[in-house]
C-alpha cells in the first residue's frame, strides 16, 4: 500500500497535545473572557521572556503585525520601504496597506534572504526601513543591515513569520529589529489553532503605540487619539499558544535533526543545493528547500510516489500582477526570478516518521540516478 506523504501534517502534533489543549480551551469557556484576558496578557510575557525583548503585543496575524510595525513608526505616504521580492506577498502588502512604496531588492542565492549589497543601492532619501525576511527559518544576515539601517537612519522590520527560535550568534531573529512581526498562521513553527500574530520591540513607546491600534486607537475605553482597527490576539488562540510555546524548542531540535538526514542524505547529489547554515546561526527549518534546475519534473515525480512537495514562492513580488504598477520585469531581480523557477520545499514537521522521510531521500535517488543514466 503506498502511503501518502504530505508536506506537513499537524494532526500527530495535535494528537500528543490534545488534552492540555482542551483543558486550556475549556478554562477559556468557563472563564468567558474571550478577548484580552489573562492568556493573552501571559502569553504576551512569556513570548518576550522566550526572545529577550522587552514588549511583546499580540494581534490577529502576522499580516496586521507587519502592518502595525510600520503605521507605529508613523511610515506612510510618500515612503519607501526597502524589501525582499523573495517572499510571502504580506510583506509587501503591509508597505501597501500604510501606504507606503516596497522596493524590492535581489536576494542572495544562498540565504534566500535579501542582499546586503542590493539594499544599500535600494537606499534613497525617501526610504524609511527595511524589512527583512528569515526566509524558510534561515537568518537574514541581520550585521550588515544593522549596519546600512545605522548608517542611513533607518528603522528595521523584521519579518519573522517563518524564523522563531532562529539564532545568530545566540541571539534571537526578532531581537535585531526597531520592531519584528511573527505569525501563527497553523503552518507555522508555532501555529495557533486560527489566525494570529505578536509584534516584539524594545522600545516602550512603540510597544503603547501598537497596544492602542489594535484596539481602535486608543488607550482608555471610547477615547481615541487616532484612527486604529482591531486586530487582537484572541483568548483562546493565546491559551493554545502558551502550551505549544512550551514545547517549541524540542520541535525545534526535531526539525534540525529532520533536515541533518536530509543533509546526509542528499549530500551526494550534487545537481541539488541543500539549504544553507551560516557558521554561529540557528536555521530552525520552516521549510527544508532544495533547488535545483529540474524542479518541476522532480516534482512531478515525487507527486507519483505520494509525496507531496510545496513551491514558496512560484513568482517573486516584483512580478505579481498586484505590483505590476511598480513597473517590474522579467530579469530585473535574476536570483529571486531564478530561485522562483528552482526551489523545491520537502516534507519536514518535528512528527515526520523516519521511514516516510527516508522513502523521501530514496526517491529524489531515484530520480536522479534516473536522470543520470539518461
Ligand atoms: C505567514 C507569513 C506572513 C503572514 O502571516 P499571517 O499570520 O498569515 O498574516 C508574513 N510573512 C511571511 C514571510 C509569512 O510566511
Amino acid at each position: 500500500m503506498i502511503r501518502e506523504i504530505p508536506i506537513l501534517d499537524l494532526k500527530a502534533q495535535h494528537r500528543i497535545l490534545s488534552a492540555d489543549l482542551l483543558q486550556a480551551i475549556a478554562g477559556v469557556l468557563e472563564d468567558g473572557h474571550f478577548i484580552l484576558g489573562p492568556n493573552v496578557e501571559s502569553f504576551e510575557n512569556e513570548f518576550a521572556a522566550y526572545l529577550g525583548v522587552e514588549h511583546a503585543i499580540g494581534l490577529n496575524s502576522g499580516t496586521d503585525a507587519l502592518h502595525l510595525a510600520l503605521r507605529a513608526l508613523d511610515i506612510g505616504p510618500g515612503d519607501e520601504v526597502v524589501t525582499s521580492t523573495f517572499s510571502f506577498i504580506a510583506t509587501a502588502e503591509a508597505i501597501s496597506i500604510v501606504g507606503a512604496k516596497p522596493v524590492f531588492v535581489d536576494i542572495d542565492p544562498r540565504t534566500y534572504a535579501l542582499d546586503p549589497r542590493r539594499v544599500e543601492e535600494a537606499v534613497t532619501p525617501r526610504t524609511r526601513a527595511i524589512v527583512p525576511v528569515h526566509l524558510y527559518g534561515t537568518p537574514a544576515p541581520m550585521t550588515d543591515i544593522l549596519s546600512i539601517a545605522r548608517r542611513h537612519g533607518l528603522a528595521i522590520v523584521e519579518d519573522c513569520a517563518q524564523s522563531i527560535g532562529a539564532t545568530i550568534n545566540g541571539r534571537m531573529t526578532g531581537s535585531f529589529g526597531t520592531i519584528s512581526a511573527f505569525s501563527f498562521f497553523p503552518s507555522k513553527n508555532l501555529g495557533a489553532c486560527g489566525d494570529g500574530g505578536m509584534v516584539v520591540t524594545d522600545h516602550a513607546d512603540l510597544a503603547a503605540r501598537i497596544r492602542a491600534l489594535r484596539a481602535h486607537g486608543g488607550r482608555k475605553k471610547y477615547f481615541h487619539e487616532e484612527v486604529g482597527l482591531n486586530s487582537r490576539l484572541d483568548e483562546i488562540q493565546a491559551a493554545v499558544l502558551r502550551i505549544k510555546l512550551r514545547h517549541l524548542e524540542e520541535w525545534t531540535r526535531a526539525r534540525r535533526a529532520v533536515a541533518e538526514r536530509y543533509n546526509d542524505g542528499l549530500a551526494e547529489l550534487t545537481s541539488l543545493q541543500t539549504p544553507f547554515e551560516e557558521p554561529g546561526c540557528r536555521n530552525v527549518y520552516h521549510q527544508y528547500t532544495i533547488g535545483t534546475p529540474r524542479r518541476d519534473e522532480l516534482q512531478t515525480f515525487l507527486r507519483a510516489h505520494a509525496i507531496s512537495t510545496m513551491i514558496y514562492y512560484p513568482l517573486p513580488l516584483h512580478l505579481q500582477p498586484a505590483y505590476a504598477h511598480l513597473g517590474g520585469k522579467p530579469g530585473d531581480l535574476p536570483n529571486a526570478e531564478a530561485a522562483a523557477a528552482s526551489v523545491l520545499s520537502l516534507p519536514i514537521s518535528p512528527d515526520l516518521e523516519r521511514e516516510d522521510q527516508d522513502h523521501v531521500i530514496e526517491v529524489i535517488r531515484e530520480f536522479s540516478s534516473a536522470l543520470s543514466a539518461a
